[in-house]
C-alpha cells in the first residue's frame, strides 16, 4: 500500500520535472547551432535535446550491430560457435534474470510465480540443476507434493544434484510418516555425503526409533568422525546403544551375545546405572559374584540408585535379613550421606527389625525431604517401634500426597518413566533420561482408597487374622505399597520370602516402595 503510494509520488514528480524542463528549454528562446563543414543547422533547445537522445539511441544500436557484425565475420572465418555465442549471451542474461526473479519469488513465498520464473529460466539456460530445485521448492510451497517429488526425481539423474533429490524425497517421506522409506533414503543420502550433519541426525533418529542399534552405532561413529559430536557424548551414547542392544538380545534369548554387549556398555560408561545393573546380572549368571560386586560398587560411587541396590541384593538371594544387612555394609559406606544410601540403610534395618538403627540411618530425611518413600519408611519405623496407630496413619496419609523424589525424568519433555529406556516413550528423544528429582507437579496420585488396604492391613486387622487376599492384590496393582507394612509384626521368614520375591522380579529389595504408577502427572 505504502509502496504503491511512493511509486505514484515518484511518477508524478518525474512528470512534473519533465514538463518543467521542456517549458524551461522552450522559454530560453536561443537557438542551438551545429556546424558540419560548410553546412549549419539551427535547432530550438527542445529539438536539440530530442536530437541528443536520438543520437545516443543510434549509438547503442550501432554498437549492438557492430557486435553482431564481428560475430558474423568470425563465423565466416571458421569460428562456428561465434554466432551462437552472441545469441547465447543474450539468452543467458535473460535466463539468469528469470532465475533471480524465481529466487526472489521463492523467498517472498510466491510459489506459483517462482515456478513460472523457474520454467522460463530453464528455457533460456538449460540448467536443470538450478531451475529444478526452485521448481521443487515452489511446488512444496504451494502444497503440490506430487509435482515436487517429480522434480526431486529429475534431480536424481545428475551426479551433482542426486544428493539434493534424495534429501528432498526423504523429507517428504518423513512428513508423510513413511519412516521405512525415509530410513532407506537416509542411508542412501549418507552414502552420498557421509559428513552431512542433517542427514546424520535424521538417520540416527530413524535407526534408534526402529531399534536398529547396530546401525545407530555406526551412524554415531560417523557423527564423531564428522566432528558433529564431542568425544565424551559419543562414548556415553555408544554405551546406551550397546545397552539397548544387550537388552534386546537378552529378550530374544541370545544370552552370550547379550553378555558381550552388556559388558561393553558397562566398560564404555561405568556410570550408566542400567548398564551396570545388566552387567552385574550377567556376572551373576556367569557365576562371577565378585565381578558383579565390583561393577555395582563403581556405579554406586558415581550415583547411588535403588536398581543398583536391587542388583546387589540378587548376588546372594537366599540370605537372612541380618546377613544381607552385613553384606551391604561396604556398599553403604561408599556414599554414606547420600539420601539414597540412607533410605537403603533404613530399609535394610527395618527388614532386620532393628528399628532404632533404621531411624538413625534415615535421620531427618522424612522431614527435610518428605517423599512417598521416606514417609512410608518412617511409618514402618513408627509401627515397628510400637507407636500409636494415629502416628503411623499420619505418616501414611502424608505419603499418599508427597513428592515422588528422584525418578527417571526426560530432560527434553520432563516425562517420568517407571524404568530407564534408551528412547523417551513420550517425545522419542534419545538418551535424555536421567535420575533426578521429579517435577513438583508430579504426585503419586494414589488416592486414600488405594492406600486403604495397606492401612487396614497395617492398623485395623485383628492380630490373629492373616491378611486377606484382597489387600495383597491391590497392593501389587497400585505398585508402591511397601509389602513389609502389610502385616505386622510379620515373622522374619515371611519378610525374607517377600524380600526374595521382590528381588526376583527386580522391583527392589523389598518390593519397590517408590515405583511410580503409570498415571503420573506430566508437566
Ligand atoms: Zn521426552
Amino acid at each position: 500500500m505504502i509502496l504503491s503510494l511512493v511509486r505514484i509520488a515518484i511518477f508524478m514528480t518525474l512528470v512534473a520535472a519533465l514538463t518543467f524542463g521542456v517549458t524551461w528549454l522552450a522559454d530560453i528562446g536561443d537557438e542551438v547551432r551545429i556546424a558540419f563543414g560548410t553546412q549549419e543547422f539551427s535547432l530550438t533547445p527542445v529539438a536539440a535535446t530530442i536530437g541528443v537522445a536520438l543520437f545516443l539511441l543510434a549509438a547503442w544500436l550501432v554498437l549492438k550491430l557492430a557486435g553482431l557484425l564481428v560475430a558474423v565475420v568470425r563465423f565466416f572465418n571458421g569460428d562456428e560457435t561465434a554466432l551462437s555465442r552472441y545469441f547465447d549471451r543474450n539468452r543467458e542474461r535473460r535466463g539468469f534474470e528469470a532465475l533471480a526473479d524465481g529466487l526472489m519469488a521463492l523467498a517472498s513465498g510466491e510459489g506459483r510465480l517462482a515456478m513460472t520464473k523457474a520454467q522460463k529460466a530453464e528455457r533460456y539456460l538449460q540448467r536443470p540443476e538450478l531451475t529444478l530445485l526452485i521448481s521443487a521448492q515452489a511446488a512444496e510451497m504451494t502444497g503440490e507434493t506430487k509435482k515436487a517429488q517429480g522434480y526431486y526425481k529429475e534431480l536424481l539423474k545428475d551426479d551433482r544434484t542426486r544428493f539434493v533429490g534424495v534429501h528432498g524425497i526423504m523429507k517428504q517421506k518423513l512428513s508423510e510418516g513413511d519412516t521405512d522409506t525415509a530410513l532407506k533414503l537416509a542411508q542412501k543420502a549418507f552414502s552420498l555425503r557421509p559428513r552431512h550433519e542433517n542427514t546424520l541426525n535424521t538417520l540416527f533418529a530413524l535407526q534408534s526409533d526402529k531399534s536398529d542399534w547396530k546401525g545407530a552405532r555406526e551412524t554415531l561413529l560417523a557423527k564423531l568422525k564428522a566432528k558433529t559430536l564431542p568425544k565424551d557424548v559419543h562414548l556415553r551414547r555408544d554405551a546406551v546403544l550397546a545397552l539397548a542392544d544387550a537388552r534386546d538380545k537378552a529378550e530374544a534369548g541370545k544370552i552370550s551375545d547379550s553378555q558381550i554387549a552388556a559388558f561393553e556398555a558397562n566398560r564404555l560408561s561405568p556410570d550408566l546405572i542400567p548398564a551396570a545393573v545388566l552387567a552385574a546380572e550377567m556376572h551373576i549368571l556367569g557365576n562371577a559374584p565378585k565381578k558383579a560386586v565390583a561393577v555395582l560398587k563403581k556405579a554406586w560411587t558415581a550415583q547411588p540408585h535403588p536398581d543398583l541396590a536391587a542388583a546387589f541384593a540378587e548376588i546372594v538371594p537366599d540370605e537372612s535379613p541380618a546377613e544381607r544387612l552385613k553384606r551391604f555394609q561396604p556398599l553403604l559406606k561408599l556414599k554414606p550421606d547420600d539420601p539414597e544410601t540412607r533410605l537403603l540403610a533404613a530399609e535394610l534395618n527395618i527388614v532386620a527389625e532393628d528399628f532404632a538403627a533404621a531411624r538413625s540411618a534415615l535421620g531427618d530425611l522424612a522431614d527435610a525431604a518428605p517423599t512417598t518413600r521416606s514417609l512410608t519408611i518412617m511409618a514402618a519405623i513408627e509401627r515397628g517401634e510400637g507407636a500409636p496407630d494415629n502416628v503411623v496413619r499420619g505418616y501414611l496419609t502424608k505419603a499418599i500426597d508427597a513428592r515422588l523424589g528422584a525418578q527417571w525424568v526426560c530432560s527434553a519433555c520432563h516425562h517420568i518413566h517407571g524404568n530407564w529406556a534408551p528412547v523417551c516413550e513420550h517425545c522419542a528423544a534419545f538418551d535424555t533420561l536421567s535420575w533426578q528429582e521429579a517435577p513438583e507437579t508430579a504426585r503419586s496420585r494414589r488416592s486414600s482408597a488405594d492406600m486403604l488396604p495397606l492401612l487396614v492391613g497395617a492398623l485395623d486387622a485383628p492380630a490373629d487374622m492373616p491378611p486377606a487376599d484382597g489387600p495383597e492384590a491391590s497392593a501389587s496393582e497400585t505398585g508402591p505399597a511397601p509389602s513389609f507394612l502389610a502385616s505386622a509384626p510379620p515373622p522374619p521368614d515371611a519378610i525374607i520370602a517377600k524380600a526374595e520375591a521382590a528381588s526376583d522380579d527386580m522391583d527392589g529389595i523389598l518390593g519397590d516402595p517408590h515405583t511410580i504408577p503409570e498415571e503420573v502427572e506430566k508437566t
